[in-house]
């Protein structure tokens, strides 16, 4: 399999993803973003994958690709570059501080963390994927993969190429890390053996967007 075969079959696997009813322990969680589309079939609309993240320690699936969301977190990458995204595309200048211990106390950055999460809610929706062991190595392919594919691109109105992240900001994904990974056609062979869809997270409070599949299942 090569890079884009495996990133239309990603692509391919989550887009029939069912809600989300029981979170597995350790996997990977994935965005796709409004306004976005893959590059692979014009007369096929599916939203493009614009994000991968995952977790270090065991169990800990269900906190990462929730606190971005749910919680009030400045330490948050995900809040991070959304965020100074967002000010960027006002022509507004972002603190300093931002994303530092000093933020939570500015009012300034407070408000914008709120707004981060409200464009995460309103503008994104988020699959959840089990894999049981070496959920890093499975990150760092499908990092690989995505920011290779040689179909898929970013569209002009993009959020990420304001963010103040000089990786993402030249890239097509929110991910800086790992996008340099050129993923072997046996690496991406084992990854598809390697993952689960566990379904599809929303709140209740999600826009349409993100609850669109909820309403069609
Ligand atoms: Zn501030
Ligand atoms: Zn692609």
């Amino acid at each position: 399999m090569n890079i884009t075969e495996a990133c239309k079959q990603l692509h391919e696997l989550l887009n029939g993803a069912p809600v989300l009813r029981h979170w597995p322990k350790n996997g990977l969680y994935f965005f796709q973003e409004e306004g976005e589309t893959w590059g692979h079939d014009s007369n096929r609309v599916i939203s493009r994958i614009t994000r991968c993240g995952s977790h270090q320690k065991s169990g800990r699936l269900p906190g990462r690709a929730t606190e971005h969301r749910t919680q009030n977190s400045n330490g948050s990458a995900v809040v991070r570059h959304f965020g100074s995204a967002l000010l960027a595309r006002e022509g507004r200048d972002l603190h300093e501080h931002w994303g530092g211990p000093q933020s939570r106390e500015c009012e300034d950055c407070r408000k914008l963390v709120g707004q981060s999460r409200s464009y995460v809610s309103n503008s994104t929706r988020e699959v959840i994927v089990e894999v049981e062991k070496e959920w890093e190595n499975a990150e760092t392919t499908a990092i690989g993969l995505l920011s290779h594919c040689g179909v898929c691109r970013r569209s002009q109105s993009w959020l990420g190429q304001h963010t103040r992240n000089e990786v993402i900001k030249n890239g097509k994904i929110w991910n800086d890390d790992a996008v340099d990974h050129i993923p072997t056609p046996e690496e991406l062979d084992r990854f598809f053996t390697m993952i689960k869809v566990a379904g599809i997270y929303f709140r209740r409070s999600s826009s349409v967007f993100a609850r669109l599949v909820y309403e069609l299942s």
